[in-house]
C-alpha cells in the first residue's frame, strides 16, 4: 500500500448480522431436515442382561415371550367365585376349605355356588370368575355373605396388560428403568441393544489453556470441552477427549486422523468459520465434504456439518453459548441417530413470554431461559454469545421461528426446557 492511500474503512451497515448480499442462507429446519434424511445408525448391537441394559437404545423390536398377567387373577384380597352362580338379590355362600395365593395356587375347583379365600395376585382358580372386597363381605359360619358386585369384578385378564407374541419394546427405545420393567414383566431376561455410539470432542483456538493453567489475559479457559464431555455423556455416548488443538491445519489434521481412527463421530468447537484460523472448515472443504455452513441461526453462525473418512463432524462455533446451541439443536438428534435411536424432535411448549423483543427476520433464534414463579419465559439480559454466566443461569431456550415478530410480554413463545434435551 503506497503512503497516503490508506484504504477507507467500510461504510457501517444497518445490522452487523445482516446475511451478506445474495447468499443464501440454509434454514435450521432444512439443514435438519437434511441430517434427518440422510443419517443412518453406524453403531452394531450385542446382547446385554438387563441389569446392564438401563440407558441403551434397542436394536431390534423385542416382543413378549409371555403374556402380562400370564393367567387370569384377583386385583384385591377377597372371596371368589362364579359369578352366574349367584342367587338373585345378596349371596350367602359356603365356603371351600384352602386358599388361593400369589404363588400358592388353590389346586382344585370351586363348585357353582360356593366361594373362596382369595388373595391379591392369586391366579383364578377353576370355577372362578369374580372376586368380592373382603371389606364388602361378613363371614362366619363357614359361610361368606355379600351384596353381588359386578361379573368378573377385582380380576385381572390374563394378557390384559400384555399379550403373548406382542411387541413389548421397539427398536430405537432408549431403554428406561420402567423399560426395563415391562421387558423383566414378560420374561425378557437380555436384551439386543446397541453397542454406544463413541463420540469424539475437540477444541481449537490458539488461544486456549487449561481452567486455571495460567493468569495469562491473553489466554481463553477451554469452557466447551468439559460442556460437551459432559453432554455427550448424558445422552448416553462413550466419549474420546482429544483436548485443545493450536490453530494449526496439520495438528487439527492429525487430531481428525485420531477421532477417525477410534471414533464413531466428532464434536469439534471453534475455527468453523471462513476466516484465516479457521481450520475446522478448511480441512473439511478440502476433503470435499462440507456439507453446510451458513445456517440461519442465531447464535449458531458458523456451524461447520462435514465428512472426514466417513466420519461426520459437527464443526460447533467456538462462542460457548453458540456451541452449546448447535449442540443440542443439531448434535443431539444427528448423534442420536447413528447411535440407533429414531429422530429426536426438540421438545418443547409454549408459554407466556416475560419480556419483550424485536427479532428481524432470515434466522431462527434462541434466547437463554427460564421459566418465572407464573410459567411465563424470563431470557437473559445479555445475548453475548460469549456469556457464559447466561448458559449457567437458564433452564432452556426460547425457540424464535425464522419470521420477523414484535413479542410483547405475556405473548406465546415456545419454550424448550433443558430437561427435553436429557440436560436437566
Ligand atoms: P471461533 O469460532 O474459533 O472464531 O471462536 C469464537 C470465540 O469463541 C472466540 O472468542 C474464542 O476464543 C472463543 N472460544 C473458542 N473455543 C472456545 C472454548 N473451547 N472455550 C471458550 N471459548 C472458546
Ligand atoms: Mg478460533
Amino acid at each position: 500500500m503506497s503512503a497516503g492511500k490508506s484504504p477507507a474503512p467500510p461504510p457501517l451497515t444497518d445490522d452487523c448480522f445482516a446475511l451478506p448480499p445474495g447468499v443464501d442462507w440454509t434454514p435450521v429446519e432444512e439443514a435438519l431436515e437434511r441430517l434427518r434424511a440422510r443419517l443412518r445408525p453406524v453403531v452394531g448391537s450385542e446382547t446385554l442382561p438387563l441389569s446392564q441394559a438401563d440407558g441403551r437404545i434397542l436394536a431390534r423390536d423385542h416382543a413378549a415371550p409371555r403374556a402380562n398377567p400370564p393367567g387370569p387373577n384377583a386385583a384385591v384380597d377377597g372371596y371368589g367365585f362364579a359369578f352366574a352362580s349367584l342367587p338373585a338379590g345378596d349371596a350367602v355362600l359356603p365356603l371351600v376349605p384352602g386358599r388361593a395365593a400369589a404363588g400358592a395356587p388353590f389346586g382344585g375347583r370351586v363348585p357353582p355356588g360356593q366361594a373362596i379365600r382369595i388373595l391379591t395376585g392369586a391366579l383364578l382358580p377353576e370355577g372362578v370368575d369374580t372376586v368380592v372386597l373382603e371389606e364388602d363381605t361378613r363371614t362366619g359360619n363357614g359361610e361368606v355373605a355379600f351384596r353381588p358386585p359386578k361379573p368378573g369384578a377385582n380380576t385381572r385378564k390374563a394378557g390384559e396388560d400384555i399379550a403373548a407374541g406382542a411387541v413389548a419394546l421397539r427398536a430405537g427405545t432408549r431403554l428406561r428403568p420402567t423399560d426395563l420393567a415391562l421387558a423383566a414383566a414378560t420374561g425378557l431376561a437380555a436384551v439386543e441393544v446397541h453397542r454406544p455410539l463413541r463420540v469424539a470432542v475437540l477444541s481449537t483456538g490458539s488461544e486456549l489453556s487449561e481452567p486455571g493453567a495460567t493468569a495469562d489475559p491473553g489466554r481463553t479457559y477451554d469452557a466447551n470441552r468439559p460442556m460437551l464431555l459432559g453432554l455427550l455423556a448424558r445422552w448416553g455416548f462413550e466419549t474420546v477427549d482429544l483436548g485443545a488443538a493450536t490453530d494449526d491445519r496439520a495438528e487439527i489434521r492429525a487430531r481428525f486422523e485420531k477421532a477417525a481412527a477410534g471414533a464413531d463421530a466428532l464434536l469439534t468447537s471453534g475455527g468453523a468459520s471462513a476466516g484465516d484460523e479457521d481450520h475446522v472448515s478448511a480441512l473439511l472443504k478440502e476433503a470435499g465434504a462440507l456439507a453446510d455452513w451458513r445456517i440461519a441461526l442465531k447464535p449458531g453462525r458458523p456451524l461447520a456439518l462435514g465428512m472426514w473418512g466417513g466420519m461426520p463432524v459437527f464443526g460447533l462455533p467456538g462462542n460457548p453459548v453458540a456451541a452449546l446451541v448447535c449442540a443440542l439443536i443439531f448434535a443431539r438428534p444427528a448423534l442420536l441417530r447413528l447411535a440407533g435411536a429414531p429422530w429426536a424432535e426438540a421438545r418443547g411448549f409454549t408459554v407466556p413470554a416475560g419480556f419483550a423483543k424485536s427479532k428481524k427476520p432470515g434466522r431462527r433464534e434462541y434466547l437463554r431461559a427460564r421459566l418465572d414463579a407464573e410459567g411465563r419465559a424470563e431470557v437473559y439480559p445479555s445475548e453475548g454469545s460469549g456469556r457464559i454466566a447466561g448458559l449457567s443461569w437458564a433452564e432452556g431456550l426460547v425457540e424464535l421461528a425464522d419470521g420477523a415478530r414484535e413479542i410483547a410480554r405475556g405473548d406465546p413463545v415456545r419454550f424448550l426446557p433443558f430437561a427435553g434435551f436429557d440436560l436437566g
